[in-house]
């Protein structure tokens, strides 16, 4: 453990709210950095934290049991002093008498309070039914499975990442299985299309329907649960199981009662601070600064909220660093893992090293000559380089950047050096 921090008096409890991996980051991170006061670490779900990214995967196909997706055992939160209280909601947040309302009206007096509450699957409008889902929790996934592995069939509306990753999940519990996807393209907001083609040619090869430029006009659900959808231009499917998955949206239902500025997410700067006084955000729930000064976004990747969960720790204890983390992610599709990290855009200009077409290539966004998103199938090493490269800034050698014979190490050491080929 580091020296005990130089504390102000006044804070003697930090209540986290949400135990996903941002709070409990956070709790741990008070802990590790010495806090010896109260740490009170509230969730809703009535599990232990977990690794949600396992919900679309390993837990929804069943391969993972409940109790192997835990963050840490009981013992952890007990050992470290670290009050966790599962199964418990924040209902009402006084930001000026510092005071916490839970489901069971019990109040938490804080001096400092993390809102870490995450995100909730989007819905759509008028799309409801017996088994009709949307995907955010292991409860969640429960019902889908039993659900899917009843009716044997599945429409996955959206084919973002998550819609992308249960399709995948369907098949291998021997669903039929359809995507319809608004856009003409699978992932097509995040990925150019040769990306979205190879993707969507990976679902072909497993026999999953991937319909795409679906203007969804209805989805009727009869009386035994199947479901109906049909589309602007007259075409229909017919399903068992319907899973809504169309993004998500920042859970600040908390936040917004208190009166704390709210835009896409909880406003915060760059050390997490909220609007109010000794109110913090992280998370998938937090509206962050980028790297840029007009820059603000919302991570919706694990490693991001983790990152984040622990910089609102050392926040809350008077230590802040800069936030400079790269967001990233990645995705389980058969067996593939697509790595992402920075921003990136469909219509970004990509320099690709290897091959989309074998699925093993690593892909940089370049804006104005800077890398700023990398996308990568099969090179895990790749994407750390070019996430150095991201958070560096500056221009790019193009041509090496392309060329497979020279180590992306060594591209970055180039830039480092400041050996950009003039003519480039
Ligand atoms: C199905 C699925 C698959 C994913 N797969 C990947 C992946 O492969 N790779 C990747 O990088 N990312 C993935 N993600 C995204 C990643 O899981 C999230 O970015 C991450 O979990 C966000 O962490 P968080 O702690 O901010 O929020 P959450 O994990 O959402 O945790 C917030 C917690 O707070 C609770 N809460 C909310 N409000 C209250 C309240 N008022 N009182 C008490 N508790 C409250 C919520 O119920 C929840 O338990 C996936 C997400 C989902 C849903």
């Amino acid at each position: 453990m580091s020296a005990m921090p130089n504390l102000s008096a006044e804070l003697s409890t930090v209540v986290v709210v949400g135990s996903g991996i941002a709070g409990a980051s956070a709790a741990q991170t008070l802990r590790s950095e010495g806090f010896r006061g109260r740490v009170v670490l509230i969730g809703d779900e009535p599990a232990l934290p977990y690794r949600r990214p396992t919900v679309s995967k390993d837990f929804l196909s069943g391969a993972t049991a409940a109790e192997k997706t835990t963050l840490k055992p009981d013992s952890f939160w007990e050992e470290r002093e670290i009050e966790l209280i599962t199964g418990a909601t924040a209902v009402g947040l006084d930001t000026g008498r510092k005071r916490l309302t839970l489901s069971s009206g019990e109040t938490l007096q804080f001096s400092a309070l993390l809102l870490a509450t995450g995100g909730k699957a989007r819905r759509l409008d008028g799309v409801s039914g017996a088994n009709v889902f949307t995907l955010r929790s292991m409860a969640d996934a429960d019902s889908l499975r039993a659900s899917i592995r009843r009716t044997g069939s599945l429409l996955v509306i959206g084919g973002g990442l998550i819609g992308c990753e249960v399709a995948a999940t369907a098949r291998s519990l021997g669903a039929e299985v359809t995507v319809l996807e608004r856009d003409p393209s699978l992932l097509s907001r995040i990925v150019p299309p040769e990306v979205s083609t190879m993707i969507a040619s990976l679902h072909a090869e497993n026999d999953v329907d991937v319909c795409t430029d679906v203007a969804l006009s209805s989805l009727d659900v009869s009386d035994d649960g199947s479901a109906r959808a049909v589309a602007d231009d007259g075409r229909s499917w017919d399903a068992g199981t319907v899973l809504v998955s169309v993004g998500t949206v920042p859970e600040v239902t908390l936040a917004v009662a208190a009166g704390l500025r709210v835009h896409n997410g909880i406003t915060v700067d760059g050390q997490f601070r909220t609007s109010a006084d000794g109110v913090y955000a992280a998370g998938d729930a937090a509206n962050i600064p980028g790297a840029r000064d007009d820059e603000r976004y919302r991570s919706e990747h694990w490693n991001g909220a983790q990152a984040q969960g622990i910089a609102a720790a050392q926040s809350i204890l008077g230590k802040p660093t800069p936030f400079t983390d790269v967001p990233w992610g990645w995705s389980n599709q058969y067996g593939h893992t697509v790595q992402f990290a920075g921003a990136t855009r469909f219509d970004d200009d990509y320099v690709i090293r290897g091959s989309i077409a074998d699925r093993d290539f690593t892909a940089v966004a370049v804006r104005e000559g800077t890398p700023v998103g990398v996308i990568a199938v099969g090179r895990p090493k790749d994407l750390r380089t070019v996430r150095t490269m991201i958070a560096r800034g500056g221009a790019v050698d193009r041509a090496a950047l392309a060329d497979e014979s020279v180590a992306l190490t060594d591209v970055l050491a180039g830039e480092r050096e400041g050996r950009v080929a003039a003519a480039r």
